[in-house]
């Protein structure tokens, strides 16, 4: 691990005024990238759904490493907090400051460049504002894979998607970010940079420094760059969409298709009938390529590397001997693209649909057809009134729960969404599940964190951040209650 010197904090004799904070930061980061005009922060001040609106007292917006570490020693000399924000497509409000006026959104977006990339070795050093999709049209640039895969990818970045340890719908066979990330450069909650981006498969060499900076929102220090592992690129697709009546078969023909040889299934993703009509509600309507309606519908993703001869013959077997008859496999590159529209459009199609109360639980997959199975009549008992929008990456245990009132518009109260939220987090811990499998925990789960998360742990994470950023400047109010 290589870095800078680490910074000796003195106290400020008197606290800056909002001007003098200012003035300083124009001087580290210059004239036009300090942004303090309403309506030039407005987009920086409220998360993704808009659900959440804070007030803050800068953007700040620095070009490389050392601005961020000038700026955030500046800011820890004179206790002012900062928010770090990457693409601000978070889905707990991480990247949202408070309402008081005091805190800078550190921006990282201009942290683009592509350090490295190395086709031999198969790994790439991005900088930590570059979008997820560039990142990975690099690595086809080489003729390599970042599989890393999200719906919010033309706008999620790098940095991001590390400090929020993004999950995705190729999960299943590559890991999610943390599993991807070989290095990592960061600057730390007084200014000093640490740099371990060596692209080393193993390094035993004490605490993993880099795993615990991904995932960890911003709270323990700024990701201002990593280097992340690249796979091969299949040398083709067997993508399906099928209609099914129980989520629990979706388990158990994984386990088959996974014995199918010539490929390996890299997706494996879910959706229900809800979803199908949102879909079916945006503007421009989304009809499923299925002959019949259903309850579910399973996206599925086998990648082959080498011969894919017999595997379409063998899916549609095991796929038939577990109810799943109506199936439709892509033919074609554009056939593909499309059946994966239609899955990454959920998300967007729900957004327009009007207020929803979300959740985004893990149980284990071999307990995810008995989640199921509970959760909607116990969701039921409190309201028949309710859509709930059911779907995500069944084939890692990890399900989007969203409940949207049937009257279209209309926004659950308080007290619904706390009983609606309390029945789906209940059911998931015992089930022996996570409250946040993929979205982190932002400043919208910290209720969870209390209620669901064992002391013995929650102390473990005070610890480390009182060690690491001793006076909370780093992005205060999200992930420890
Ligand atoms: C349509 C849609 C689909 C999505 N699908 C998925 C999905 O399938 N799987 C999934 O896991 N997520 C998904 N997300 C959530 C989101 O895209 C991810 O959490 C993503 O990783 C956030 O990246 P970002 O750059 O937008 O981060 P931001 O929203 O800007 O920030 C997220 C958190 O990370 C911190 N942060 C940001 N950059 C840095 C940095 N450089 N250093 C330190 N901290 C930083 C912020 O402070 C905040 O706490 C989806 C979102 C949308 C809108």
């Amino acid at each position: 691990m290589s870095g800078s010197e680490p910074h000796l904090l003195e106290e400020c004799p008197t606290t800056p005024t909002a001007g003098e904070v200012v003035e300083a930061l124009t001087n580290i980061v210059g004239v036009d990238r300090v942004l303090t005009d309403a309506a030039d922060r407005a987009p920086f001040e409220s998360d993704w759904r808009g659900k959440y609106r804070g007030r803050c007292l800068a953007v700040v917006q620095p070009a490389d490493t050392r601005e961020v570490s000038k700026v955030v020693e500046f800011c820890a000399r004179n206790a002012v907090p900062v928010v770090p924000q990457g693409g601000n497509t978070g889905l707990c409000a991480g990247a949202t400051p408070d309402s008081s006026g005091s805190q800078i959104v550190l921006s990282l977006r201009r942290l683009r460049r592509l350090r490295a990339i190395d086709a031999e070795d198969g790994h790439m050093v991005c900088e930590a504002g570059m979008p997820l999709a560039e990142a990975q049209n690099h690595a086809e640039g080489v003729g390599l894979l970042l599989p890393l895969s999200i719906a919010s990818e033309g706008t999620a970045t790098i940095g991001g998607v590390v400090a929020t340890n993004a999950g995705g719908v190729n999960v299943l066979h590559y890991g999610s970010a943390r599993q991807l990330l070989l290095g990592l450069e960061a600057v730390l909650p007084d200014g000093t940079i640490v740099s371990r981006l060596a692209p080393l498969r193993k390094d035993n060499t004490g605490y993993d420094i880099v795993s615990l900076l991904a995932g960890s929102e911003g709270t323990l220090g700024i990701v201002t760059a990593a280097t992340l592992a690249l796979s091969p690129r299949p040398l083709g697709y067997t993508t399906f969409l099928a209609g099914l009546s129980d989520v629990g078969k979706a388990r158990a023909a994984l386990n088959h298709v996974r014995s199918i040889p010539g490929g390996v299934v890299t997706s494996w993703e879910l959706f229900s009938a809800v979803s199908a009509e949102l879909l079916m509600q945006l503007p421009q309507a989304m009809p499923l390529p299925l002959m019949e309606r259903h309850a579910w519908y399973l996206l599925g993703e086998i990648s082959h590397f080498g011969s894919d001869n017999g595997v379409l013959e063998a899916l549609a077997d095991v796929l038939a001997e577990h109810d799943m008859d109506d199936i439709i496999v892509a033919a074609s590159g554009q056939q593909r693209a499309d059946l994966w529209m239609i899955r990454e459009a959920v998300s967007e199609a729900e957004r327009a649909a009007g207020p929803t109360l979300k959740h985004d639980i893990a149980v284990t997959p071999a307990r995810i057809g008995e989640f199921v199975e509970a959760l909607l009549p116990a969701c039921s008992s409190i309201d028949a009134a309710i859509r709930i929008n059911v779907f995500g990456h069944v084939g890692d245990g990890n399900l989007h729960v969203n409940v949207l009132p049937r009257q279209e518009g209309r926004a659950l109260t308080g007290e619904e969404q706390n009983r609606f939220s309390t029945c789906i987090y209940d059911l998931t811990h015992e089930l022996g599940g996570s409250f946040s499998a993929e979205h982190g925990i932002g400043q919208q789960k910290l209720a969870q964190m209390v209620r669901y998360k064992s002391l013995a742990e929650l102390n473990l994470m005070r610890t480390i951040k009182g060690s690491l950023d001793p006076h909370g400047l780093m992005n205060p109010g999200k992930v420890l209650p």
